[in-house]
């Protein structure tokens, strides 16, 4: 056991913070905070706060990345230096080089980049505070900015992560489960389809522990995806 680790994770059916294992943190979402940028969100997600802004399309700067058969989507994932315990070194560093790459293939497969030739669509994604599953709530919140922007898109993206603690598979792990969980699987999925457009794994799982974890994760991304609908209908009206 680790220092810190709690020796139980589910106690009487019920996790750390009070929650059933398929039940999700509490979500709001809110489209079109930002004046300057062409589209926001801001989201609230459990003990995570982001922001996402939303520009372009617009003229690419350097030239060279140019795409003359399509926009280039650039997404910028940052952790401000008081979004964690251990203040957070400000500047790139691995992981945020890759969580961006990671947002930014998640989002290219909604996002209707041919339209838009030798632009750039930048979406920088701030996290203002984190208690695991930044990623989920970075992707969830960056795919309302672009739509807030007008962007024409397939759907908007949801995203969800389950894990495994205790031996049992949960949907949306807090900050505790994912230190000293077993497993960490974020999901992103296209509603209408039911495409994955993202799927990632940390940890093991058997077949079976997978295929759970999966559902979770699916079933997750349906409930944040009624919550992306609702703050654009609050912000554009509509049904
Ligand atoms: N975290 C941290 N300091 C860091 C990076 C991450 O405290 O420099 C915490 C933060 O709460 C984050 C969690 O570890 O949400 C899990 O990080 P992970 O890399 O698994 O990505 P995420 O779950 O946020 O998508």
């Amino acid at each position: 056991m680790k220092v810190g680790e709690p020796e139980e994770f589910i106690i009487d059916g019920k996790r750390l913070d009070g929650r059933a294992p398929d039940e999700l943190r509490p979500i709001k979402i809110e489209a079109g905070v930002l004046e300057r940028a062409d589209g926001s969100c801001y989201l609230e997600w459990g003990g995570n706060k982001v922001l996402a802004a939303c520009y372009g399309p617009r003229e690419i700067h350097p030239k060279h990345e140019a795409r003359s058969d399509r926009a280039a989507l650039r997404t910028y994932y940052r952790m401000a230096p008081f979004s964690v315990n251990d203040r957070k070194r400000p500047g790139p560093d691995r992981r945020s080089v890759e969580l961006s790459k990671v947002i930014r293939n998640t989002l290219e497969s909604v996002v209707f980049l041919h339209l838009f030739p030798m632009t750039a669509i930048d979406v920088y994604i701030e996290i203002l505070q984190a208690q695991a599953g930044t990623r989920c709530a970075g992707i969830t919140a960056a795919s309302v900015a672009i739509a807030d922007a007008g962007i024409p898109m397939k759907e908007l993206i949801p995203s969800c992560a389950s894990g495994k603690i205790d031996g049992k598979v949960v949907v949306d792990l807090f900050d505790t489960e994912d230190n000293y969980g077993e497993a960490d699987v974020p999901v992103a999925i296209i509603p209408r389809t039911g495409e994955i457009a993202l799927l990632q794994m940390d940890g093991n799982l058997t077949q079976e522990e997978f295929e759970e974890a999966l559902n979770l994760a699916v079933k997750g991304c349906k409930d944040v995806y009624e919550k992306q609908k609702e703050a654009l209908m609050k912000r554009y009206g509509g049904e």
